[in-house]
């Protein structure tokens, strides 16, 4: 029997193993089959074949196999017919007819726990089952009942595992009898046959190589082999293997086991021949020789980057890289990645655009896969009505895909979706988009822009609205993937997207059969169960990069860098948590269970990670490890992430070698800081530029002045600069708790219509009905379109606050005549050289003992009446002297915070002013809770004193105002905790409460 064969992991594996196959056979592979662990490794050995000198060409090659592929073949030859390979679903289905048996025959006994019986109980727990299968057979594990697992695992799982003999062994014989199979059994079928199946190769010449660790079936399959003498295995590893008695490095162990149970010598392989082992460690030869001494790396340039975060990391590679370039243009260079979401930002960094790519990018988190999971979230919030959440629709039409859809040589769905996105904004929180109305009436869209947006909408909506089946489930995601690939819809979009076009052929080619196809695909599945089922799918689906040249700089994932050497190695991310990362959570079989099976647990995973990387790390001469210190976000339990096992590993062999501590920041460690500067605090304010004191002109010249105009520029001079001088206007947002002002323009409706029979009519609270007020209001709002646009517990919480506060406001009216309502007044004012027109709006008017009062209706918050304000003689004084802006800086910060609201004064200015009769009072009546009346004046202000508030200080305050608004120079913001809450304008502002931009004023 041949000694195993090892090729020191300084050296390049793919190069030796060709020269080893020429030594060993001469460069005749008649008869000599190649077996690799992975696909790929045919054609870095095809290529360095092709590279060897002394090779006479054109030569016949071996046969080169991945063991997976070799296997299922030698397994299947065991079978009397060539079998049919279940998918997932019908692993599921079978599964579920054994444990439904195995329940029925156990009906009368006492039954383990929960076993799940019914389809969707046990789907999720099937899913699970055909995993743990699969793992039993590779690894040539006879399944065996584990009973009184209660309390370490779930119910279902204890009631599963309780059967786990029985349903292992009916699950193989129904297969076996069937002529159906697994991957999983088919290697297991190989395994239990090994030596027949060795006998059958007994003429052929056969190399395993590159195997670190391999399934029970496999060690099964070559031991005979092996045994037989006509097979050769050469490994990549730690030299000392061959030396007995050695010590060998960590990362190897699992290899030095193997060694022990076939009882077998190795024996170094350098330049095609077996070499014999040095007996001593050698630090001055690592090539070689290279034992757990040698485990510092000294004899390579290794650096390690630490940084805050991912930024920093990406910031030291581009300066390695750029050293790189200058050195030798990135020659046998890899960019390792342990996590795939690394690749985008990598590659916006890389000096070349010419990189090769070596790792499958999950579908999970392609765009298609958004695409699905927005159409799933439809689904999982739409209502029984059929109507869908407005935000989930507006994802689903901004997508791309849909987005770029053709009719004709057009792209009409952009200007569609433009505009069905305006109208989603304005209606309510769910709405059926198919019924929707929207568009320009004047200019509607194309009627093929119509159809191609309602199959659109029947694509992603209707067809998933009915799914109960895999199988329907299926047939609406195939609806979709034709949409999106019908040559007339898509036009050239997948050439030029190549990375989507091959996510979309994953999804048609192997999530949609699995859906449609088998025998589970017309089992009635709860929604939930069939959505979970689909995101597993994808889930489980990669769209695989194969680079291609083999050479120059590659960027790989940790699994893709197996068998390869680099001359120069930059790992990223090497955190705990990508590397080796941590063991997924089972439910079936968690981890501390699995020794029970003999089936490996994370032990066993950690020692093949630390094989892949430390492999990688000896075939290298330079390495570089960057890692993070900060936490990727901000959640509660962002823990801080911890550098990676392999990272301490090896700093530690650099300290023992140091004989102390390193300190941080020395060398070989680096601390990437990208230094912080605060975000500037500029000047938010506004300058008034002759196109903005324009502007202001004009409307000043064109419009009627409101209330509403004059109180926004007091209470902040920059909401009036964007909000009356730009035209910037808030996005429109469907108003989920209720539309505010429609319910404002409800309750004045509903009192103007109330007090028209008594105008002119002398009456107070016992005279008008409070119960007719509150149905009247319910009447009026049960027809209005924000109502319907409400959920049910938000119209029935409006309806009943609305008629309590309309009834308190009833049942205390005061002595009253109404004489006017809904009232528009106008009247000019002179002031700084020129005439303003000043209007408003009055709710109502009323005659009372004192005369007139105005009544203005709020069902917000109150605005501030200063009534001290009409006694300040300083800040008339103030108000009496002030010509420019420049003379009182702070003048309009006194006034805005004294006045409040300049609305009740002007409505009794206007109405002295237009009437000829000077108002006894004005009052806000408080809608918001308890329905009084809160007055401008009140009784402690004698006739006079009104008199001379309304006719003379309001008419000088309003001058100021209208003065200084159109003198001042700029618009600077009066930050306000609460009023900036709400401020339309915020994102644009810029201005922070509290902050610096507070105390500006012109
Ligand atoms: S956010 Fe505040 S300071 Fe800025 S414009 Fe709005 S109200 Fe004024």
């Amino acid at each position: 029997m041949k000694p195993v064969g090892v090729i020191p992991w300084t050296e390049e594996f793919f190069g030796a193993v060709a020269e080893r196959l020429v030594a060993a056979t001469g460069g005749d592979f008649r008869d000599t089959l190649v077996i690799f662990p992975l696909r790929r490794a045919t054609r870095h050995l095809c290529d360095r074949l092709a590279a060897m000198a002394g090779l006479p060409k054109p030569l016949l090659l071996p046969e080169i196999v991945a063991v997976g592929d070799w296997a299922a073949d030698v397994g299947a030859s065991f079978m009397p017919e060539p079998p049919v390979t279940l998918d997932t679903l019908d692993r599921v289905a079978l599964l579920y007819d054994i444990v439904r048996e195995i329940a029925a025959a156990n009906a009368n006994g006492p039954q383990p726990g929960a076993f799940p019986t019914d389809m969707a109980r046990f789907f999720p727990w099937g899913l699970e089952l055909a995993e743990l299968m699969e793992e039993l057979f590779r690894h040539n594990v006879p399944g065996r009942d584990l009973e009184y697992l209660e309390g370490q695992v779930v119910p279902p799982a204890a009631a599963l595992l309780a059967r786990l003999g029985t349903i292992y062994a009916r699950y193989r014989e129904k297969m076996l009898e069937a002529g159906l199979a697994t991957p999983g059994l088919l290697l297991a079928l190989a395994g239990e046959n090994a030596k027949e199946a060795a006998t059958r190769l007994a003429g052929k010449r056969i190399f395993a190589c590159g195997f670190a660790v391999a399934s029970g079936a496999e060690k099964a399959l070559f031991t005979a082999l092996w045994r037989q003498g006509n097979l050769e295995m050469l490994w990549h590893g730690d030299p000392a293997l061959a030396n007995p008695g050695g010590r060998v490095h960590f990362a190897c162990l699992e290899q030095k086991r193997w060694l022990g149970t076939l009882n077998a010598r190795a024996g170094c392989i350098t330049g095609g021949k077996a070499r014999r082992a040095r007996r001593k460690d050698d630090p001055d030869r690592p090539t070689l020789v290279l034992g757990a001494g040698t485990a510092n790396l000294s004899s390579k340039k290794l650096r390690f980057f630490e940084g805050h975060d991912l930024h920093a990391q990406l910031k030291a590679l581009e300066g390695c890289l750029a050293e790189g370039q200058a050195a030798d243009a990135l020659d046998s260079t890899a960019i390792v990645l342990p996590d795939t979401g690394l690749l985008s930002p990598v590659l916006h960094i890389l000096p070349r655009k010419d990189v090769n790519i070596s790792m499958g990018y999950p579908l999970a988190r392609s765009s298609l896969a958004r695409l699905l999971e927005t159409i799933l979230t439809l689904q999982e919030t739409r209502l029984d009505t059929g109507r869908y959440h407005w935000r989930e629709l507006v994802a689903l039409i901004r997508h791309p895909y849909l987005k770029m859809l053709h009719a004709g040589d057009d792209e009409p769905l952009r200007a569609v979706f433009h505009a069905l996105e305006a109208a989603l904004r304005q209606g309510g929180a769910f709405v059926d988009p198919l019924a929707l109305e929207f568009g320009d009436e004047e200019a509607p869209p194309p009627k093929g822009a119509l159809d191609l947006c309602r199959e659109v909408l029947e694509t992603c909506l209707t067809a998933f609205e009915e799914v109960d089946t895999p199988r329907t489930l299926g047939n609406a995601v195939g609806g979709l993937c034709e949409l999106l690939l019908d040559p007339a819809r898509s036009g050239d979009a997948w050439e030029r997207f190549l990375i989507d076009a091959e996510c979309l052929f994953r999804l048609a080619t192997n999530v949609v059969p699995a859906l449609t196809g088998g025998r589970l695909a017309d089992a009635v599945l709860p929604r939930e169960t069939l959505f979970a089922l689909l995101r597993r799918l994808l889930a489980d689906e990669r769209a695989p990069f194969e680079a291609e040249p083999l050479t120059g700089l590659q960027v790989l994932g940790v699994l893709e860098t197996r068998l390869l050497s680099f001359r120069r190695v930059f790992v990223l991310d090497a955190v705990e948590d990508k590397l080796p990362g941590a063991a997924p959570y089972e439910p079936l079989l968690p981890d501390p269970l699995r020794r029970l099976l003999k089936l490996p647990d994370s032990r066993e995973r950690d020692l093949v990670a630390a094989y892949n990387i430390y492999r990688l790390f000896f075939g290298a001469e330079e390495i570089t490890v960057f890692y993070r210190t900060g936490s990727s976000g901000a959640g509660l339990f962002e823990d801080k992430p911890v550098r990676s096992r392999f990272v301490e590993q090896l700093l530690w062999e650099e300290e023992k070698r140091l004989g102390r501590v390193l300190l941080p920041g020395e060398a070989p460690v680096s601390l990437v800081s990208i230094p912080l500067c605060p975000i500037p605090e500029g000047d938010a304010a506004m300058p008034k530029s002759p196109a903005v004191a324009e502007r202001l002109r004009a409307y000043l010249a064109e419009k009627r002045l409101s209330a509403t105009f004059l109180d926004t520029y007091l209470t902040c001079p920059l909401r009036f600069f964007y909000r009356y001088l730009t035209p910037l206007a808030p996005l429109a947002e469907v108003a989920e708790e209720g539309d505010r002002a429609a319910v404002g323009q409800v309750v004045h409706d509903t009192l103007k219509e109330f007090f028209t029979p008594y105008l002119g009519r002398d009456i107070d609270a016992a005279d008008i009905d409070a119960a007719a007020l509150a149905d009247l209001f319910e009447t009026r709002l049960r027809a209005h379109a924000a109502y319907e646009a409400l959920p049910p517990d938000g119209r029935l919480l409006l309806l009943r606050a609305g008629r309590t506060r309309l009834a308190a406001m009833a049942a205390g009216l005061p002595r009253t005549m109404p004489v006017a309502l809904e009232t528009e007044l106008a009247a000019s004012i002179e002031t700084a050289g020129r005439s303003f027109l000043l209007g408003g709006r009055l709710d109502r008017v009323d005659r009372r003992e004192d005369g007139i009062v105005i009544l203005d209706y709020k069902t917000g918050g109150l605005p501030g009446l200063g009534q001290s304000l009409w006694d300040d003689e300083a800040l008339w004084g103030r108000l009496s002297r002030f010509t420019t802006p420049d003379d009182d800086p702070e003048l309009l910060e006194t006034v805005a915070r004294r006045v409040g609201s300049l609305q009740l004064p002007l409505y009794c200015w206007l109405y002295a002013a237009s009437q000829g009769e000077t108002p006894a009072d004005a009052a806000f009546v408080e809608l918001k809770e308890t329905g009084r009346e809160k007055p401008l004046f009140g009784p402690r202000r004698d006739q006079p004193g009104r008199e001379e508030a309304i006719t003379g200080q309001t008419p000088a305050l309003l001058a100021f105002v209208l003065r200084h608004l159109s003198m001042a120079t700029r618009f600077p913001p009066r930050p306000d905790a609460r009023r900036c809450a709400y401020c339309d304008f915020r994102p644009a502002c810029g201005a922070r409460p509290g902050g610096v931009a507070a105390a500006s004023d012109t």
